[in-house]
C-alpha cells in the first residue's frame, strides 16, 4: 500500500488548504481550486521493435486556465500516476503565478520506462501521445514542455506530429524545443539558472557570501547538472562537495570539479565511481553540512524521518514537491531557509513563457536577453515571496502560496467564475 500520507496530490491540496485559511478565502474560490478543472486519460498502442504491440497509459491534466493557457511539462516514469500528475498541474498553476507570467496550470505524463525503451519506440510513443492529445493541447490552450526524462528530441517529435495534425506550423504548441525548430536560448539550463538566481537573493537575506558556499546536489539530470555548473559560472562558489543520481552518489570535502563531473555522468550515466571521490548514498548527501543543498529529483525525499538531520542553512528545491508538509514544520523550526520548489524551479516554465513569445512574434532574441529577463522575473518572484514571508511570519513555502494563490483566485474572480 502506498503510504497515503506520500500523495503528491493530497499533499498539494493540504499545501493549498492552509494558505487558504491563512488568507480567508471564499470556499467556493478554495473548493474550485482543489481539484483539477480537466483531465483526459489515453491509451497509447505502440508497436515495439520486436514487432509486438505494447499499450501506455498517459495523462494530460489541465489543472486551472484562469491565468491564461495551461502550460506544464510532460514527464516518462515508470511509477507515474494519476496523482502525481494532479499534484505537478497543481504547482504549475502556483508557479506560473508566483513569477507572474500569462499562463496556468497543467501537466502530462506517460507511464514507462524511457531507459528500456529504443529511440524508435520513444518516437512512436510521443507520436502515438500527441495523436491522443492533439484534440487538447495548441498555443492558446495548453502548452506542454519537457520534465522528468523527457528531452528537446522528443518535444520535436511532438511538435512534428501536431504539425501533420493540423496541416501547419504551430511552434509554440510545445516549449524546450531544439534551437532548429524554434526553441528558445537558455532554455536548457533555465531552470537550475532561475534556481541559482533565487540562492543569490537568499544569501542576500541570510548574510552569506555565495562565492564561499559549499554545496550538494541530490539528482544529476538536467537541473542538478546545470546547478553545479551555474553555482560556479554564476555565483562563483567552488566548493561541490556531494551529487547524486538514483545509482548512488559520491562525496569529497574538498570539492568536485562541477564540470569535469558533469562531463563523467554524461559519458557513462552515473556518477559512481568519479575519481577522487567516496561513495555516499542520496540519504546520506541530504543530511551533510552544507551551505545550500539542492535537492532536484523527484518528490518526497525530505520528509518527517530526516528533515531533523538536514544541516544545510538554504535547501534550493530544484525538483518538484521534494519535502513533506510535515518535513516543512521541522525545517522551519530548525531555521533551515527553504527556497519552495515552485518558486525554486520556476526559471523553466518562465524560458518556456519567453520562448512561446518569440514563437508567436518570429522573432528571436540574443542570450543575453533571455539571462537579464529571467534574471528580473525570478529576482521579483523572490522578493514577493520574501516579503510575504517576513509581513506574515510563515515559512517560505507557505509565504509562496500566499503570493500565487491571491493571484489565481483573483483571475478567476474576474472572470465571474467565483
Ligand atoms: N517541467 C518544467 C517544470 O516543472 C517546465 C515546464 C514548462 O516549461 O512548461 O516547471
Amino acid at each position: 500500500m502506498p503510504d497515503e500520507k506520500l500523495n503528491p496530490f493530497k499533499i498539494a491540496q493540504q499545501q493549498l488548504d492552509e494558505a487558504a485559511k491563512i488568507l480567508g478565502l471564499d470556499p467556493g474560490t478554495h473548493a474550485a481550486l482543489r481539484e483539477p478543472m480537466r483531465e483526459l486519460h489515453v491509451s497509447l498502442p505502440v508497436r515495439m521493435d520486436d514487432g509486438t504491440v505494447k499499450v501506455f497509459k498517459g495523462f494530460r491534466v489541465q489543472y486551472n486556465d484562469a491565468r491564461g493557457p495551461t502550460k506544464g511539462g510532460i514527464r516518462f516514469h515508470p511509477e507515474e500516476t494519476i496523482d502525481t500528475v494532479r499534484a505537478l498541474a497543481a504547482w504549475m498553476t502556483w508557479k506560473t503565478a508566483v513569477v507572474d507570467i500569462p499562463l496556468g496550470g497543467g501537466k502530462g505524463g506517460i507511464v514507462c520506462n524511457p531507459k528500456e525503451m529504443s529511440p524508435g519506440e520513444i518516437e512512436r510513443l510521443s507520436r502515438q501521445y500527441v495523436r491522443q492529445v492533439g484534440r487538447i493541447i495548441g498555443l492558446e490552450k495548453d502548452v506542454p514542455a519537457p520534465d522528468v526524462y523527457t528531452t528537446p528530441q522528443i518535444m520535436a517529435w511532438m511538435m512534428d506530429e501536431f504539425y501533420w495534425q493540423k496541416g501547419y506550423n504551430e511552434p509554440g504548441v510545445i516549449t524546450g524545443k531544439p534551437l532548429a525548430l524554434g526553441g528558445s536560448k537558455g532554455r536548457n539550463d533555465a531552470t537550475a539558472r532561475g534556481g541559482i538566481y533565487c540562492v543569490r537573493e537568499a544569501a542576500k537575506t541570510l548574510g552569506l557570501d555565495p562565492s564561499k558556499a559549499t554545496y550538494a546536489i541530490q539528482g544529476f539530470g538536467n537541473a542538478g547538472q546545470y546547478a553545479a555548473t551555474l553555482m560556479n559560472e554564476v555565483l562563483g562558489s567552488k566548493k561541490l562537495v556531494a551529487v547524486s543520481d538514483s545509482k548512488g552518489g559520491v562525496y569529497n570535502p574538498e570539492g568536485i570539479d562541477a564540470a569535469t563531473v558533469v562531463k563523467y555522468k554524461l559519458e557513462t550515466g552515473e556518477v559512481k565511481g568519479f575519481p577522487g571521490t567516496k561513495p555516499i548514498t542520496n540519504e546520506e548527501l541530504l543530511e551533510l553540512k552544507v551551505d545550500v543543498l539542492f535537492p532536484s529529483a523527484l518528490e518526497n525525499v525530505i520528509t518527517a524521518k530526516n528533515a531533523g538531520n538536514i544541516k544545510a542553512k538554504i535547501v534550493a528545491e530544484l525538483a518538484n514537491g521534494p519535502t513533506t508538509p510535515e518535513a516543512d514544520e521541522i525545517l522551519y523550526k530548525n531555521n533551515v531557509f527553504v527556497i519552495p520548489d515552485f518558486l525554486c524551479n520556476a526559471g523553466g516554465v518562465t524560458v518556456s513563457y519567453f520562448e512561446m513569445v518569440q514563437n508567436s512574434y518570429n522573432f528571436y532574441w540574443e542570450l543575453p536577453e533571455v539571462h537579464a529577463r529571467l534574471d528580473g522575473k525570478m529576482t521579483k518572484a523572490f522578493n514577493d515571496v520574501y516579503k510575504m514571508h517576513k509581513d506574515r511570519k510563515v515559512h517560505m513555502r507557505v509565504a509562496a502560496y500566499l503570493v500565487a494563490v491571491q493571484r489565481v483566485a483573483e483571475a478567476m474572480r474576474f472572470r465571474g467564475w467565483v
